[in-house]
């Protein structure tokens, strides 16, 4: 098989950035060379120095844009495509007015497999190659979701979430067949391409002890399996959760009890932990998940990187959009929405400390960083090319920018969909912008 050629200026990190000029963290080649075969990077570097075996290979000349590993969204749901921007006040509103309505369509496999079409598409269209994300109660919700990304060799992880209590009669499973269910799709399908499965006990409130026992029980018997659940996101929510467990010393503690903190755990939102809770998340190496645009619409609260950092300065975390509580599938929007959430308290991502989350940062988080987040050689072939000039407002702002860094904050800062010119799934362009 011939390789692929792709020509643009490339970026990516080799690990968190210290500061705004920390460069020692980065790789960036002005006129640069990605050579793709097998769906992996073959060689990367600057164009000047293409190895002569690819030389004769015609490039997609992606210059003068900018290449960067696909966004990873580490927090977003399937079934939720239909729900972003409902008119609701809070988190448990939410839920009951529209979201455990529009999940219950999902048990349909029809319905499932044209939103699972329409789910990738919009990821590929915002930049994103690989999503944690969470289907419906239903299985079949899974197997439709995990079938397209196979069939499109995307890097996706899902899973069906468990709860037993405290939703709607059909969307509910019990302890047992929320056991089988997982069970039954880490068989199907965990590690087939590139899909995988994640244990999700949706959150405590809906999950009976026998239930969060099961979880436990499956986050033992499969350590491969990433596991996802939400964590501290509302004052109402962590007051419904105490008065269930009522032996447990917070929210925290309920999932340590039953075994589910850990490297591979991925906690969503995080948001009113208190200091022994996040002394606990360090301690066990734990993930919390930032979903900037939806604890602001739904008024959950302000996520601090302080706050957790000063337990532990290396204390794991991750950012996401939590489609459909968020309001937008775009990185960059959830970029700049959590520049505005750290902001307000008194804290700032850069730019660089931006885009490394949102790619390599984001690929550690869920344990893959030795596959995807990197241009590489011998990492997945996913990544997109990004034009800073991609609506009439960057294009004017950008008459005035003269360093990276001003460029990725402009990306962050106005950019949407329209700033991902190309999305590269594999090595083959799974979505491509006309050309301006
Ligand atoms: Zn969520």
């Amino acid at each position: 098989m011939s390789a692929t050629l792709f020509r643009g200026r490339l970026l990516w990190f080799d690990h968190e950035p210290e500061g705004a000029e920390d460069i020692s963290a980065y790789n960036y080649v002005e006129d640069g060379g990605l050579a793709v075969e097998f769906g992996r990077i073959a060689w990367s570097g600057p164009w000047a120095q293409l190895p002569a075996k690819w030389q004769k290979v015609e490039p997609v000349d992606h210059r003068p844009h900018l290449i960067v590993p696909g966004f990873i969204d580490c927090h977003i749901h399937f079934p939720q495509g239909q729900v972003v921007g409902s008119y609701a006040g809070s988190l448990l509103e939410w839920l009951n007015n529209y979201t455990f309505i529009e999940e219950q369509k999902y048990a349909e496999p029809a319905h499932a497999g044209r939103m699972a079409g329409a789910f990738l598409d919009m990821l590929a269209a915002y930049g994103t190659t690989t999503a944690l994300v969470y289907g419906s109660v239903h299985r079949q919700s899974v197997d439709a979701l995990l079938g397209e990304a196979l069939q499109r060799d995307m890097r996706m992880i899902a899973g069906k979430v468990m709860m037993d209590r405290n939703a709607p009669e059909p969307l509910t499973d019990t302890a047992q067949s929320g056991y089988d269910d997982t069970k039954a799709l880490i068989a199907d399908w965990h590690g087939k391409g590139r899909v995988e499965v994640a244990i999700s006990p949706r959150f405590a409130l809906t999950s009976t002890d026998a239930q969060m026992e099961a979880a436990g029980t499956l986050v033992r018997e499969h350590p491969d399996c990433l596991m996802q659940t939400h964590l501290s996101e509302n004052h109402a929510e962590i007051a419904a959760v105490a008065e269930l467990f009522p032996w447990s010393k917070d929210y925290t503690d309920i999932y340590d009890h039953f075994g589910l903190l850990g490297r591979k755990s991925m906690f969503g939102h995080c948001i009113h932990q208190s200091e022994r809770e996040i002394a606990r998340m360090s301690e066990s190496d734990s993930v919390a998940v930032f979903c900037p645009t939806s604890n602001l619409f739904l008024g959950s609260g302000l996520f601090s990187l302080n706050k957790m950092r000063s337990a532990n300065p290396h204390v794991r975390h991750a950012i996401a959009t939590d489609i459909g509580g968020g309001t937008s599938w775009s990185m960059l929007r959830t970029l700049d929405e959590g520049y505005k959430v750290l902001n307000l308290q008194g804290e700032r991502y850069h730019p660089l400390r931006s885009f490394y989350q949102a790619t390599l940062g984001n690929a550690a988080a869920i344990g893959m960083e030795d596959r995807i987040g990197k241009l590489a050689a011998g990492y997945e072939a996913d990544f997109i090319v990004l034009d800073a000039k991609s609506n009439p407002a960057m294009a004017l702002r950008s008459e005035t920018i003269s360093t990276l860094s001003e460029e990725l904050f402009l990306m962050q800062t106005l950019g949407d969909d329209r700033t991902v010119a190309a999305t590269i799934v594999s090595g083959v362009t799974a979505h491509q912008l006309p050309k301006r």
